[in-house]
């Protein structure tokens, strides 16, 4: 995706001003100078100091749309599931009247998703799940394209929720009757403030561990009066998603923010789950040395069977030149162990939110923070060691890095089947109550993206079908099978 945007910018934008190439070409698609930014100017409050308290999108700078649309363009070219679909489906709109409200990660590949929703038949109103992750111009070139999206990198707390609220809140004209939700925020904002407004929705989908996790909190206290789709843990999410995925976008993330040399380092992943494993494999491959921590002893088991030393941290905490958190976790990587690591130790986080790294415990007076890149802090002890923070502790490859789009469209294709499949199931198919997504979907998601590597899929015979107890079409495997 880089390359060829990076070239055909630079190629044919001779009148892009300097700065603005080159947050191009360094790949940080945000204008980051923007006087706004330097200001801290919230555009929410712009919006409504000039009367607007209710304006139909809100983005950092909608003259950024020319440029989140070559964006969103290239992303269309990695995503051929989620493309594909589009084309299947359009005719049918099988999302006709659907109004979602959107809250996840707003990139080139999510416009990719929302603008597949709006063809096949659905209005969308789009938040961004994280104040750091959206891709300034892509909001701007859905807000350009008449997409109500309300989201800008570097939102204020306050903001975030504000940009949630203008979607969920119900209107004379805006009743919304799904969510699509990556972290549960936007659920929860729904079921806090407009809880009446949650007799219109058929259904949810969410996409993260934290907010599926928060969906069967709700389903056992029996305050979940909706179906619900886990996302997260459908097949095609989980592989592809939090393995393939950040497989590419931690070495990425790293690179970009820190210029590091991978080869002879020595590196330690604490959680050997999906997004474990992907990061230990990516740095395993560029001759990294590579520790494991794990609490599970399966997992640990399995790191130990694909040749990484599985560790307590503190074991390896003083030798270690890069920390990765990928457990889902809080405070997993504590002060403690910070004032162990040696000079210039690279710590970030690929797992949950903001909490697997006790940043919190290092905003002491004794402490300095200094800002050396967008997304990097040095933070730098008395006696002048310092250790390098990416992205205050937040998901490294989403702030730092962008991400494989066609890992994306598979999630996408899968979001997109999940909501079709709760918008038209007939009334009594699911309960208030958590449900994957049905194998044979997953299934379709895979075969979806088989096309790009020309993969030629085997059919079965009638009398293969019959010695297996299959049907011919598939689901292939029972939904206890763990690929
Ligand atoms: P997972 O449950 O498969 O793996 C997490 C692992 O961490 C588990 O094996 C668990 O035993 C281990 N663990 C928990 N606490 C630990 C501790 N204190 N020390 C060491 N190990 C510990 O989950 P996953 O699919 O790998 O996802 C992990 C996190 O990454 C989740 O929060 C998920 O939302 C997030 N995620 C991030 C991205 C991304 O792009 N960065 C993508 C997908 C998922």
């Amino acid at each position: 995706m880089a390359t060829t945007g990076i070239l055909k910018e630079t190629k044919t934008d001779e009148n892009v001003p300097l700065q603005k190439r080159h947050s191009i070409i360094s790949g940080k698609s945000d204008f980051w100078s923007s006087s706004d930014e330097e200001e801290g100017v919230q555009p929410h409050e712009k919006a409504i100091a000039g009367g607007q308290p209710s304006p139909p999108y809100c983005v950092r700078n909608v003259e950024q749309h020319a440029f989140g649309r070559r964006e969103i363009e290239i992303a269309e070219q990695e995503m051929p599931g989620i493309m594909a679909l589009r084309a299947r489906a359009k005719e049918d709109k099988p999302l006709k009247d659907a109004k979602i409200v959107g809250c996840t990660h707003i990139n080139a590949q999510t416009a990719v998703l929302i603008e597949t929703l709006a063809a096949l038949g659905a209005t969308v109103r789009w938040a961004a799940c994280n104040i750091y992750s959206t891709q300034n111009e892509v909001a701007a070139a859905l807000a350009h394209a008449g997409f109500a999206v309300f989201a800008w990198r570097g939102e204020s707390e306050e903001a975030f929720w504000w940009c949630i609220d203008q979607c969920c809140t119900p209107t004379s004209s805006w009743q919304p009757n799904m969510i699509l939700d990556d972290g549960g925020d936007a659920t929860h904002l729904m079921l806090k403030k407009h809880a009446a407004a949650f007799k219109q929705i058929k259904g949810i989908v969410e996409e993260s561990v934290t907010g599926v996790h928060r969906l069967y909190q709700l389903s056992k206290a029996g305050k979940l009066c909706v179906p619900a789709m886990n996302v997260n843990d459908s097949v095609t999410k989980t592989k592809f998603d939090n393995l393939y995925s950040c497989r590419e976008s931690i070495i990425d993330a790293l690179k970009r923010s820190t210029d590091l040399m991978f080869g002879g380092k020595q590196s330690v992943v604490c959680g050997y789950g999906e997004v474990g494993k992907g990061c230990c494999q990516a740095l395993k491959a560029l001759g990294c040395v590579v520790y494991v921590t794990e609490i599970d002893p399966i997992c640990a088991l399995q790191a130990a069977m694909d040749g990484f030393r599985v560790v307590k941290l503190t074991e390896v905490i003083r030798q270690v030149d890069i920390v990765i958190t990928a457990t889902g976790n809080k405070g997993v990587v504590t002060r403690e162990h910070m004032e162990r690591m040696k000079n210039g130790c690279v710590v970030c986080n690929m797992g949950h939110s903001n909490t697997e790294v006790d940043v919190h415990a290092l905003r002491t007076p004794d402490l300095l923070w200094e800002r050396v890149r967008s997304q990097v802090d040095h933070i730098i002890w008395p006696n002048g060691k310092r250790i390098v923070l990416l992205a205050e502790g937040r998901l490294a490859n989403l702030c730092c890095s962008s991400l494989p789009s066609f890992v994306v469209s598979v999630t996408a294709a899968t979001q997109a089947l999940a909501l079709i499949e709760l918008y038209n199931a007939p009334q009594h198919r699911y309960k208030a109550d958590v449900y994957l997504l049905p194998k044979k979907m997953d299934e379709y998601v895979a075969s979806l993206h088989l096309p790009t590597f020309d993969a030629h899929l085997t059919e079965l015979t009638d009398e293969q079908a019959k010695y297996l107890g299959l049907n011919k079409v598939g689901p292939f495997k029972p939904n206890y099978y763990r690929y």
